[in-house]
């Protein structure tokens, strides 16, 4: 029951938000991230309605998804990929790769689909926040590595993902609005095979933030589920 509630909860929080910013009409997709929870508690938040969920371990989802009996969406992946464990994952059908972070696991990740014949949508992730423990392509490479990976034909970059500081929501906001001024730019330049549909920033902390800077896509974990007991790094 608690996470209907919270399901419900942050719907309207959202709502509101949009209302508020007079962006009613456009469709935010809220990705509710299940990383360390049971298959149990995914089903639960599947039922309630969220129909697209995360995860952010090759190896958690593997055992996990396969599992699941409640129909959903889009599966997300959002952890640093390694390289070993693309063919893995690619076997989940993932909606969405959020965290393609370097040219070098973009190559991997498209000879592996030219082998099957499979195309795949992608997010590339900028370390907007510059912290040597975050992943992401830095603010200053991002552009040119967009440009490098959309020539990869079974990948299309569908837009950016980024992680604001774990600190007071506030500290994210100016980060959260260079995100969204790369993406508007990025946009501008129509980069054959690069469409820019989503900005997936924004987690159970932050996500206001990120919605008044620009967000369409959130990623939200403890505010449905709770706190992780363990992992949850990212
Ligand atoms: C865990 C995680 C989230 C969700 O974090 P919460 O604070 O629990 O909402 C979002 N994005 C990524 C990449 C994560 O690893």
């Amino acid at each position: 029951m608690r996470i209907n509630k919270n399901i419900e909860t942050i719907r309207n929080t959202i709502d509101d938000k949009m209302a508020k910013l007079g962006r009613q009409s456009e469709h935010i997709t809220l990705v509710a991230v299940t990383k360390t929870h049971s298959v149990e508690a995914m089903e639960t938040a599947l039922k309630a309605g969220v129909s697209h969920f995360g995860e952010n371990k090759v190896q958690e989802a593997i055992h996990k998804v396969p599992l699941l009996s409640v129909p959903y969406e889009g599966f997300h992946f959002i952890g640093h990929l390694q390289s070993n464990k693309i063919n893995q994952l690619l076997s989940l059908k993932p909606y969405l790769i959020h965290s393609v972070d370097s040219t070098y696991i973009a190559q991997k990740l498209h000879l592996a689909l030219g082998r099957t014949n499979r195309f795949q949508d992608i997010l590339i992730q900028v370390n907007i926040s510059e912290e040597a423990t975050k992943s992401g392509v830095s603010f200053s490479n991002a552009i040119q590595c967009v440009e490098e990976i959309s020539r990869y034909s079974t990948l299309c970059i569908r837009g950016l993902m980024t992680i604001g500081k774990l600190d007071k929501p506030e500290v994210s906001r100016p980060l959260f609005a260079k995100m969204k001024a790369l993406f508007d730019e990025i946009k501008g330049l129509e980069i054959p095979n690069v469409n820019m549909d989503y900005l997936s920033m924004g987690m159970s902390h932050d996500y206001l933030i990120a919605l008044e800077e620009g967000a369409n896509m959130l990623r939200i974990g403890s505010a449905i589920f709770g706190q992780r007991a363990i992992g949850g790094n990212f």
